[in-house]
């Protein structure tokens, strides 16, 4: 049962790895700053961080930067600020750019050993052959040819150089198709964010990746399990450069139901102004996911248990949204926000504004405290007093009772306050804010999700799924008390939900308060 269940800050797996020995484990979190960290990517980085404190061994986050056609410092930066904000601190950073020397001497040391060669068959029929297994025209070029061609005519990026490539001489036949010649040297002559324009030629992530592992000391090379095809192929490579081998470990992707966590697409939406930024609240990414109301705890609970298991899923949001509701309901202030508010009068009720303080949560007084104020002219949401019958008696949350007495035309209600009333027996706790100056106008946002089909089948494209309306905002009034919030406190407008403060007035806009999901209700427009 839910109750006997671990606590969900532990990890709910002990998996050992592979021949790990206890102050020797040393893995790595190896992103490509080409976009910023998503929900994946926080999985895959919180993972690697567990296995090297469970070992207490080491850390090392390494940034795989070879292909600088798509990688910018500003993704860079953003990468190692989430790390920091989830947590997650590698004994070392790292680039793969620093070892472009290095590898650039082993591709020459593998064409000498005949274990690569140069290849300037058209991209379209390499596919091809690669396909149907057949051997390309140029795979027993010599090792003086090959040489010749991969430094001086790529390593100069000439016009000889930039038709060709460099391929493992694996097998052109293998049934396991990463085993068919990869590719793992290529021209570029785009100028790289770190190493300028030192470099004409790159290493693909076949080459480069396991070469790194090993040169960096890495012993276990967590990876996600769309890569077992590739795991023959990197004991290949450190084979044939006569380098230590590396244990690869497999673990599931996360996926998320009408959710895309590529960086390409979610770049290609940032371009089209589908959203604002790579921290819009629509994003599956960590800071989009902040912005809408995650916290840090939220995020480490979900992915620890989560835990390192192997079947690709593709999770509902709502079970994230439910880790993140039990760190945040306890410690959330309650506060009160009115949608079309109606009059309604009170008769016994102060006839002057009286201020008194009331805890901002029933449950926790370490929260503080908060105005209420109690007047005799009040507002409540027009949905709930079209609700409402005449002499229905109702109650008025941390107040009391009030017994409806009239309805006039324009809607507006009287009523006779009832404190002797029992709330108990009462159909109707309703909301309610004094109608004073001292309200607060407010806009309540929320969210659906950019695509609006579940799952995507192989060959849909995600264009075609795309939510017309994703955004919709709400007007309301709020307590006074939110003039004291400041950006990114989350609260819980009382009946409504929780609710993260995403800016204050500015440019004519009031206070923005995004919709935190529960994790329970299935979000209003059918999410
Ligand atoms: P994307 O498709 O978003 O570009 P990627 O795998 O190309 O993802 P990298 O920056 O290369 O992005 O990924 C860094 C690490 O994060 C890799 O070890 C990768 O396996 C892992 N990772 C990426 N996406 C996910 C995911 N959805 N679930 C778990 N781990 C992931
Ligand atoms: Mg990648
Ligand atoms: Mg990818």
């Amino acid at each position: 049962t839910a109750g006997k269940k671990k606590e969900s800050h532990k990890a709910n797996f002990e998996i050992d790895l592979p021949d790990a020995k206890i102050g020797e484990v040393v893995t790595r979190f190896p992103p490509e700053p080409s976009g910023y960290l998503h929900i994946g990517h926080a999985k895959a980085a919180l993972l690697n961080q567990y296995f090297a404190q469970a070992y207490k061994g080491k850390l090392i986050i390494r940034f795989d930067d070879t292909n600088p056609s798509k990688e910018k410092e500003e993704f860079q930066d953003s990468i190692l600020e989430d790390l920091s904000l989830l947590g997650i601190k590698g004994d070392r950073v790292t680039y793969s750019s620093d070892y472009f020397q290095q590898m650039y001497d082993m591709c020459i040391q593998l064409i000498k050993e005949g274990g690569a060669y140069c290849d300037d068959t058209p991209t379209e029929k390499m596919r091809e052959e690669r396909m149907d297994g057949i051997a390309s025209a140029r795979r027993d070029r010599s090792v003086e040819e090959n040489l010749k061609i991969f430094t001086e005519e790529m390593k100069n990026g000439t016009e000889e150089g930039l038709k060709n490539c460099v391929r493992a001489k694996i097998d052109y036949a293998a049934p396991n198709k990463t085993l068919r010649d990869p590719v793992i040297y290529r021209c570029n002559l785009t100028p790289h964010h770190r190493t300028g324009d030192t470099w004409k030629v790159y290493p693909t992530y076949d080459f480069c990746v396991p070469i790194v592992d090993s040169v960096e000391g890495v012993t276990h090379a967590l990876r996600t399990i769309e890569y077992r095809d590739r795991n023959v192929q990197y004991d290949w490579m450190l084979n044939a450069l006569h380098l230590r081998k590396v244990h690869i470990w497999d673990f599931a992707r996360v996926n998320f139901v009408r959710t895309l966590l590529s960086k390409r697409k979610l770049q290609w939406m940032v371009d089209k102004g589908l959203v604002e930024n790579w921290d819009d609240p629509r994003f599956p990414t960590v800071r989009g996911v902040r912005r809408r109301g995650m916290t840090v705890e939220g995020l480490r609970n979900f992915v620890l248990s989560q835990g390192p298991s192997r079947n690709v899923i593709n999770l509902e949001w709502n079970l994230i949204w439910a880790f993140n509701k039990k760190v945040i309901d306890p410690v959330a202030p309650r506060h009160t926000a009115v949608v079309d508010p109606v009059k309604l009068h009170i008769e016994g009720a102060p006839e002057t504004p009286k201020t008194e303080m009331k805890p901002k949560h029933k449950k926790n007084p370490a929260v503080g405290e908060k105005k209420v104020i109690f007047y005799q002219n009040v507002v409540i949401d027009k949905e709930d007093a079209a609700s409402l019958e005449t002499d229905e008696e109702v109650t008025l949350m941390d107040w009391g009772n009030v017994i409806i007495t009239k309805r006039h035309p324009d809607g507006s209600l009287e009523g006779k306050l009832h404190l002797e009333g029992d709330f108990k027996k009462t159909k109707h706790k309703l909301t309610w804010l004094a109608d004073t100056e001292d309200v607060v106008p407010v806009d309540l946002v929320d969210f659906d999700h950019l695509i609006n089909k579940d799952r995507l089948e192989e060959g849909e494209s995600f264009e075609d799924f795309l939510t017309p309306q994703t955004e919709f905002e709400t007007k309301a009034i709020a307590d006074l008390n939110v003039k004291h919030m400041k950006v990114g406190d989350i609260i819980q407008f009382e009946r409504k939900g929780y609710y993260r403060l995403d800016s204050l007035p500015k440019d004519g806009k009031p206070y923005i308060f995004f919709t935190i999901p529960d994790g329970k209700s299935v979000n209003r427009y059918g999410a």
